[in-house]
């Protein structure tokens, strides 16, 4: 199968949640059998041989690639989620929104110093979620391995933001933001 397939089956939602955004649906693409396995073979291929211990996904289309990706490269999967859901003890950071701010949170005995973590989402934007969430594994002396994502945004510099903390991986690029 090809990218250009793969790219077909992402539906484009223009003005959603707000005017201005084109919201790229994934849900299309992984309801379908072929499109779903093909990209996870393409994520895990690129992964397969480097020294990751954890998948880490961010809620919550982060957790459909991330939780199939630790899967296939037989790792642990270790969730990043929104404030007030994880039930132990957590860690958080605060990151910039275009206005106000959001957080994330994790459990602060999930990784033990020194393992080796991938980051996976749905989509790279400008980067801010997936850095705030590098920022918590850093304070909890992660090594981050790389980033990986179904689909990147260009031109809004989410790649040049990561990549002061490791490779970033994406299948999909879009020009428009
Ligand atoms: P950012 O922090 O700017 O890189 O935004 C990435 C997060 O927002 C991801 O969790 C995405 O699911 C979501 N997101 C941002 N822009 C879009 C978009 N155009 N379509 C779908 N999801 C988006």
């Amino acid at each position: 199968m090809k990218l250009s397939d793969i790219k077909k089956s992402v539906r484009n939602i223009p003005d959603f949640p707000k005017p201005g955004i084109q919201f790229k649906d994934i849900t299309t693409a992984v309801k379908n059998p072929a499109v779903f396995h093909e990209m996870l073979a393409m994520l895990a291929t690129n992964f397969q041989n480097r020294p990751i211990d954890y998948v880490v996904g961010i809620e919550s289309r982060g957790f459909i690639f991330g939780a199939a990706l630790a899967y296939a490269l037989h790792c642990g999967f270790i969730p990043v989620r929104k404030p007030g859901k994880l039930p132990a003890k957590v860690v958080s950071q605060e990151y910039e929104l275009e206005y106000g701010t959001d957080k994330l949170e994790i459990h602060s005995d999930a990784i033990e110093a020194g393992k080796h973590i991938l980051i996976v989402d749905d989509l790279l934007a400008t980067g801010g979620t997936c850095e705030a969430a590098a920022q918590l594994l850093k304070r909890l002396n992660g090594v981050v391995e790389g980033f990986a994502f179904a689909i990147e945004l260009n031109g809004l510099n989410g790649r040049q933001k990561l990549e002061k903390y490791a490779p970033v991986y994406t299948l999909l690029r879009y020009d428009e933001a």
